[in-house]
């Protein structure tokens, strides 16, 4: 009697196929503009790259399998923890919203999953990038609670340093465990920063529907440049958007530098400590 086990390529190719195929269907090539293609932590120019010529930006499987991790933990999470209605649409000055849960009309639910090893807060570009959405998704509804829930697929690591041959971690032994962590958000009705957010979004939705129906990407701000080194060449569109014929104009080159809101003293109120209220 043998029990016989042998690697089956042609499922994991017919696996990968399927889910590429899925995860091609989500990508935009329309006009219709997503608070993701205009929250300033991410690069609008690439969001407008990446619908003119999605041809220079293959699938690859690392982002074929973040999208599966994101589906898949969101899906558990409103399915199984059955805590409200999931991702409806939303709609206002042309901007469209896919808060992940929304309970009860009262609170919008932001759930996020990520390798990173480690624990993310208001220091950090990545937190501040969820928060960030789930800000413009309070400002979209007029909702004034917002919780942003986090979950971590891995034990806490931490980065030692990096060479030619990669980047070295360690595992401290009282490291937090896999888990998730969540943080409350409140922005009161008639607060000026609703505003200030209010008139980024509708701002940087014009230029990008003006750059994408003028097919010009000069108009759209690069990545400041604090954050391009760190993020720039490992861009596909790196030679289209450095190329001579892409400069950015001045107004674009402006609103590059300009101060970020949250960067403003005063705007946050960031307590690394449980919430009992939202007070
Ligand atoms: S190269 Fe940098 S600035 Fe240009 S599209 Fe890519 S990420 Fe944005």
């Amino acid at each position: 009697m043998t029990i016989t086990i042998r690697r089956n390529k042609e499922f994991t190719d017919l696996l990968d196929a399927n889910l590429k195929l899925r995860y091609e269907g989500r990508r935009r090539i329309d006009e219709k503009v997503h608070v993701s293609d205009i929250i300033p932590t991410t690069c609008i120019r690439k969001q407008f790259y990446s619908r003119r010529y999605p041809e220079m930006d293959p699938i690859s499987s690392d982002s074929v399998h973040h999208f599966v991790r994101g589906e898949a933990s969101e899906f558990v999470i409103t399915n199984l923890a059955n805590i409200g209605i999931a991702q409806p649409e939303i709609e206002i000055d042309g901007i469209i919203a896919h808060p992940d849960v929304m309970l009860s009309d009262e609170v919008i639910v932001e759930l996020k999953d990520t390798l990173s090893g480690k624990r993310l807060d208001i220091t950090d570009e990545r937190f501040r990038s969820y928060l960030r959405q789930l800000l413009y998704y309070l400002v979209i509804t007029g909702i004034e609670k917002g919780i942003l829930s986090i979950r971590y697929n891995s034990k806490e690591f931490r980065w030692i340093r990096s060479d030619s041959e990669g980047d070295y971690y360690f595992k401290p032994r009282n490291g937090k465990e896999p888990g998730i962590e969540s943080w409350s958000v409140y922005i009161p009705k008639g607060d000026i920063s609703r505003e200030i957010l209010k008139n980024e979004m509708v701002r940087r939705k014009n230029l990008f529907l003006k750059a994408l129906r003028q097919n010009d990407a000069s108009i759209l701000p690069k990545l400041a440049e604090s954050k391009r080194s760190s993020k720039c060449p490992w861009c596909k569109f790196y030679n289209k958007c450095m190329d001579k014929y892409n400069e950015e104009t001045d107004e674009a080159k402006e609103m590059a530098n300009e101060i970020d809101l949250l960067d403003i003293s005063g705007v946050l109120d960031f307590r690394p400590i449980e919430p009992s209220t939202y007070s």
